[in-house]
Order: C-alpha cells, then structure tokens, then sequence
C-alpha cells in the first residue's frame, strides 16, 4: 500500500523501513505535521501514517478523504487526536498501537520522581562547575511514601511495580480495577481521597471528555501541601493556568511532565533559535520545581521497533481486507 507518513523523523524512518522489509509498502516520508494546511500533501495515497501531534480533526479527515485516503495508521496508542465519529462517517479505518512498551513511560515517571526529588539536574551542572555545595539538594525517602496512580492500565501496572520496588505504599484510582494492581497491593480508593492522601501523584489514564481537566483548580485543593504531581500520559489532562497557581502557593511543591496541552506548536522541534510564543509554557520553565521532558517518555529503542512493526502490520491487515484487531472502533 502507498502510505504517506507524516511527522517523519530520522528515527521513524529508520524503524519503519526495518519493520517494512518483509511487506513491502511504499512508504513516503513527510516532515511536516498533518493538519488541514498540509493534508493536500496526502493526495492520492489510500493510506496516511500519523503521530500524537497530527491534528486529525474534521477539517483534516474531510480533506484527505476528499484526495483518497481510506486509512489513518497511528504510531502512537492514544488516538485523542483523531475525530473518530468523523471517520466513522467518511469511511476511514483507524488502526494504532495498543501497546509497544509500557515500560518505556513508567520508567520515565519514575525518573521524573527521581529528578525532582534528588535534583540532579542541578547536582550535574553543579559538579561540572566545581559547585560541591548540598545546599538546595535536599530530598525525601521514596521509602515509606504514598504513590497514588490515576489510571492503572498497562502504564499504571508497570509503574506500580516500579514505586513498590521503592517500598512505595500505592493508591490507585481507574474506573475499573485491575487486578494485576491488586495482587501487587494496590488500594482502589476515589479521587479525592487519591489526591488527599498521596505524597506524588502519576497520571496514566487517557484523555478524553471525562478526563480533559481533571486535574483542574478545585481536584487541586485536595492534594496534600507540597505534593509532587506527574504527567507523562496526555498535556489536556491537566488545566495549566491552574497549575501554575498551585505552584506559586505551593500546594504543589513538584511537577514533572512529559506532556503538555498545548505541546503541538513546540514538541519534537528544534525552536532554540525562536522566540517561544506561549507565554504559559515560558511561566512553566520558570519554576525550580518544575522539570520539564518534551514528549520523550515513550522513545526507547524497545519502542520504536514495537511502534514501526505493530503499525506496518496493521496496514498490511488492512490492504489485504483481514479483521485488524487493533482497529480503533467507537
Ligand atoms: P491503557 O488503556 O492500558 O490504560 C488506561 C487506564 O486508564 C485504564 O485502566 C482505564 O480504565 C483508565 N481510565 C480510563 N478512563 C478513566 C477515567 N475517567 N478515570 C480514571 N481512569 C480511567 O493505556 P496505557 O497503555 O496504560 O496508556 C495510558 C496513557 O499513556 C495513554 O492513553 C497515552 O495518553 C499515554 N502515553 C503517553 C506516552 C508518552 O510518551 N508520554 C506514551 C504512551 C502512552
């Protein structure tokens, strides 16, 4: 099949041509995000490969399908970027990656804790300058502390075992309970009492219209005083205005993303020469407390070779007219 790929980095290429071999698809590489500007750009291919920052709305999906595509094949597990009932309506499959490594993204919360705790993004740039002062460097235990995990699907579990391994004490909250968490110990409870009992707070659960916001100025006022909040699933999961206040009062005492809501205009982009326009995100960068990641929890080697294999086979699935089990459905 003729597949145009969009957001196509050096690394998606070299992946994707690996996974490639054996099926044989012609692949084209773009640079450029998928929105409704560069959607012409997809013209006459019956397939389109896109990532988490490719704006799939309406506009798009009415675009491409006007120049004949029939297939979107996601290399990410999140499709909150896709307007599914518009597909649905124009005839476009959907296919994406459940699943390429969860251990990938827990193990990047797990370094964001360790960031933030232990400070050694200062305690580097410190040392290198003969700095050996501890001042400024004080930590906590993770022994001992409570962990609460908002959403406990393949990331939550993996990120579980991790924080048990810590001797961490675990609360989750999810609207099902695994029980994979539960053999481990976790303790369902609801989101207030997650967020009123928690010493770090991980967010792993989807976006979506139930989720968008949930952390937000009043789920803030129950976290404990200084707690550390992380976010390494979707930016729209936290409202960033109200973020930004619960840090200046520091009933947020620590906060590390991956993600960001408005994370599309920045992410994946060398802009050290540009004047960064997002006023918000530059009042972010400001804080001591904040440690910042542009999207990188899930890119391990593991990863990317899982992402470029599941998303080839998903499109040969397709072009050869069998059931995808990894077809996005309503
Ligand atoms: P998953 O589907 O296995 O688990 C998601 C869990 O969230 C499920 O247990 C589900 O029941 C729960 N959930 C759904 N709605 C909820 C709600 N309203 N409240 C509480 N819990 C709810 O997904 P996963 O593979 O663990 O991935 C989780 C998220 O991580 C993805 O949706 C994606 O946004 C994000 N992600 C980020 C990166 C990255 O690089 N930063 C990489 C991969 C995935």
């Amino acid at each position: 099949m003729k597949v145009a790929i969009f957001s196509a980095k050096n690394y998606d290429r070299q992946f994707l041509q690996e996974a490639n071999q054996d099926h044989g698809h012609e692949l084209v590489y773009f640079e450029p995000r998928l929105t409704s500007e560069t959607a012409a750009l997809a013209t006459d291919f019956p397939a389109v490969c896109a990532f988490i920052n490719d704006e799939l709305n309406a506009e798009t999906l009415e675009a491409i399908s006007a120049n004949g595509t029939k297939l979107i094949a996601l290399r990410s597990a999140g499709f909150n970027n896709v307007d599914i009932e518009t597909a649905v309506k124009l005839g476009i499959t959907v296919v994406r990656v459940p699943a390429y490594s969860p251990y990938a993204v827990a193990e990047h919360a797990a370094g964001l804790i360790l960031t933030l705790n232990r400070k050694y993004h200062r305690a580097y740039s410190r040392v290198r300058e003969s700095n050996f002062s501890l001042n400024g460097l004080l930590g906590f235990d993770l022994h001992g502390s409570t962990v609460g995990i908002v959403g406990t699907g393949k990331i939550g579990v993996c990120f579980a075992q991790i924080m048990k391994g810590f001797g961490c004490k675990l609360i989750a909250y999810d609207v099902f309970q695994n029980p994979s968490c539960l053999e481990l110990g976790v303790k369902y409870v609801d989101l207030p009492e997650l967020l009123a009992n928690s010493d770090i707070v991980s967010l792993h659960c989807p976006l979506t219209p139930e989720t968008y916001h949930i952390i937000n100025a009043e789920s803030l006022q129950y976290f404990k005083q200084g707690s550390m909040l992380i976010n390494t699933s979707r930016g729209g999961l936290i409202d960033t205005k109200a973020i930004i206040d619960a840090l200046k009062s520091r009933k947020i005492g620590f906060l590390g993303l991956d993600v960001y809501e408005l994370e599309g205009n920045l992410f994946f982009e060398d802009l050290s020469d540009e004047v960064i326009q997002d006023d918000i995100f530059q009042r972010l960068l400001t804080f001591p407390n904040v440690v910042i990641t542009g999207h990188q929890a899930f890119f391990t080697r593991n990863a990317l070779q899982n992402i470029a294999q599941t998303t080839i086979s998903n499109i040969t699935d397709i072009a050869q007219g069998k059931v995808c089990a990894n077809e996005v459905k309503i």
